[in-house]
């Protein structure tokens, strides 16, 4: 497996009127290529501040990030805009789609960035749309989607430039459980089938419960760093959370 993700002594401190909180302490983190690492920790500990410096939309204030071997904690805003587009995909709580605009061209938006020929972006922004089993939905608009739908389009954006790293900081925090399984069930096939990297933060144990392994962040530094041997298969769980949402519904 290759390492795809080397952090030493990453620490980021703000400073706050005139006091210097230490968000992050001092942060060793290794994540091989094909992993689904569930980041968990109680809020305020960090875990926000490390995936701002794992997305490369933050710097760290001391120690060294290399990303795809490439040293990125001292690239320059521009350097990171461009380290974002090819090699990191983001999935956040709120989705980020632009209102008005269809799933296919919210879809598409990355490859614009990258100046991909309009035939070529829609004909990868379909394969995106397909593979999180959107195809009858391009169309639409984000109001015209419900909310696992759109998380669903975001994830499709944030697979439509290929990367090898996919962060997702609390992305199924507004979502009901049979949403929330439809969305872990398609990251853990992303990882297992297709290879992929995801690193996702959480504040839910079950949602935890499906990643291979579970990093703890605790005031700014990492308490505790576990492999899962049998994590929950997400398919299951969805299963089971529709046939309980039918037995609440009144149905069969
Ligand atoms: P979590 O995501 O685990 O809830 P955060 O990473 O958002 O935690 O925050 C960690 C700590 O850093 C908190 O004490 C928070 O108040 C502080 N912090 C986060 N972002 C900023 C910022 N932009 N400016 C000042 N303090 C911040
Ligand atoms: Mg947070």
């Amino acid at each position: 497996m290759s390492r795809l993700v080397e952090l030493r002594g990453v620490g980021r401190d703000y400073l706050v009127g005139g006091s210097l909180v230490r968000a992050l302490v001092s942060v060793d983190l290794d994540i091989d290529a094909g992993q689904f690492v569930a980041i968990v920790g109680p809020s305020g500990s960090g875990k926000s501040t490390l995936m701002n410096v794992l997305g490369c939309l933050d710097r760290p204030t001391r120690g060294t990030y290399h990303l795809a071997g490439v040293q990125v904690s001292s690239k320059d805003a521009d350097e990171r805009a461009l380290v974002r587009n090819r090699l990191l995909g983001f999935i956040f709580q709120g989705f980020n789609l632009m209102p008005r605009t269809s799933a296919l061209e919210n879809t598409e938006l990355p490859l614009v960035y990258r100046g991909v020929p309009k035939a070529e972006r829609r004909k990868r922004a379909l394969g995106s749309l397909v593979r999180v089993g959107l195809q009858d939905r391009i169309h639409h608009t984000p109001a015209e989607l419900s909310g696992g739908q759109q998380q669903r389009v975001a994830i499709a954006r944030a697979l439509v430039t290929d990367p090898p790293l996919l962060l997702a900081d609390e992305p199924t925090g507004n979502l009901d459980s049979v949403t929330t399984y439809e969305v872990l069930a398609l990251l853990q096939e992303l990882v297992r089938e297709a290879g992929r990297t995801v690193v996702l933060v959480t504040h839910e144990p079950d949602v935890a419960a499906c990643a291979d392994r579970v990093v703890t962040v605790r005031d700014g530094n990492v308490v505790s760093d576990e492999r899962q041997v049998s994590p929950h298969d997400a398919r299951a769980s969805l299963e089971q959370a529709r046939r309980r949402a039918r037995q609440v519904g009144g149905g069969p």
